[in-house]
């Protein structure tokens, strides 16, 4: 039997090229490998919100884009993390076996504390602990995960190990399935690619927007004349050519170092790639956004699948804890 994949994600918007050449890729491959559960965890969104006025909007057109990029549910289980209310109940019984002390020390709470300093809600404190609900409540076995989140992951595998030692076993250990996401860089060729840095291109964007933010990224700094040699290696639009152009990487390399090639034809040939290779996926989004409840009932079976498990689990869990069970 293929193992369970469980992920999460909050949910953004409408997805960039960072989040489609890293995330959403790795997820699409998955699925034809694990039994795979990915949910949109707007519960843990709401530890650093500080509104919900576009949080269904934003729920929508994620999960549209992951839809159109290949999220299959016929597949996975895809779903919304509050529409199974169930994982709010183990999370409680979980913050039963975590001492606070563990995760006092968790290093993203330290920086949560930092940022919102005005905003030191009980759900920062107690996310890594919703979070091993998330994964335990379906049984999770296989997590993937970015170097950096190695440490979430392994107090999940603590408070689960805590769980089992003291009410008896109910939960696999959960495995990271180390991924390594490319460094995608922003249009400003510095920070990593992101809506909260605003240097972001949408993969839905149609292609005279995709020119229109190509041109204003940042290229080889050195390069100030059309007859300066440049350093494709130090260049952004040069990194997204090997995403986007892979089979004239070398002979676009060549051009700039011998700036046979200038920056604005370059990134024009970036922004026709990008929206050639986008093009069945916008084409699948605009047909999906033409069924008026084509995400809402994906959504909503997804639940329903998702649900049915989360109900065993939490069966299993009162069983083992001894709670008080009525019979339905
Ligand atoms: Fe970058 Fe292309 Fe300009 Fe070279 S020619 S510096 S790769 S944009």
């Amino acid at each position: 039997m293929e193992k369970r994949v469980f992920s999460g994600f909050r949910p953004t918007g409408k997805q960039h090229i960072g989040n489609y050449l890293g995330t959403i890729q790795n997820c699409v491959s998955l699925q034809d490998e694990y039994d795979c559960i990915y949910c949109v965890v707007d519960i843990h969104a709401l530890t650093t919100l500080e509104g919900t006025e576009t949080l269904q909007k934003d729920i929508y057109e994620m999960v549209l884009d992951w839809l159109a990029a290949g999220i299959d549910p016929g597949k996975c289980i895809l779903f919304v993390q509050s529409h199974v209310p169930q994982v709010m109940e183990l999370h409680t019984l979980f913050s039963m076996v975590t001492p606070l002390s563990w995760l006092l020390r968790v290093p993203t709470f330290k920086e949560k504390v930092k940022i919102q300093p005005h905003n030191v809600n009980y759900g920062l404190v107690g996310y890594p602990v919703l979070m091993a609900a998330d994964i335990a409540l379906y049984k999770g076995e296989v997590v993937p995960v970015g170097e950096d989140q190695l440490p979430h992951l392994e107090l999940t595998r603590e408070i689960v190990r805590r769980f089992n030692s003291t009410y008896g076993y109910v939960f696999p250990e959960p495995q990271a399935k180390l991924t390594s996401f490319p460094l995608v860089l922003g249009l400003d060729g510095l920070l990593k690619m992101s809506k909260s840095y605003n240097n972001y291109i949408e993969i839905a964007a149609p292609p005279e927007e995709i020119l229109r933010q190509v041109m204003t990224a940042v290229t080889d700094p050195a390069r100030r004349y059309r007859s300066d040699k440049g350093h494709p290696d130090i260049c952004n639009i040069f990194s997204l050519h090997k995403f986007f152009t892979p089979s004239r990487v070398e002979e676009i390399a060549s051009e700039c170092r011998t700036a046979d090639i200038g920056c604005v034809d370059c990134k024009k040939m970036l922004a026709r790639s990008i929206s050639s290779t986008l093009e069945p996926f916008r084409e699948k989004r605009a047909i999906l956004a033409s069924k008026p409840d084509y995400v809402t009932e994906i959504l909503a079976d997804g639940a329903n699948r998702a649900e049915a498990l989360a109900k065993e689990t939490m069966k299993e869990v009162k069983d083992k804890m001894r709670l008080l069970q009525l019979k339905s």
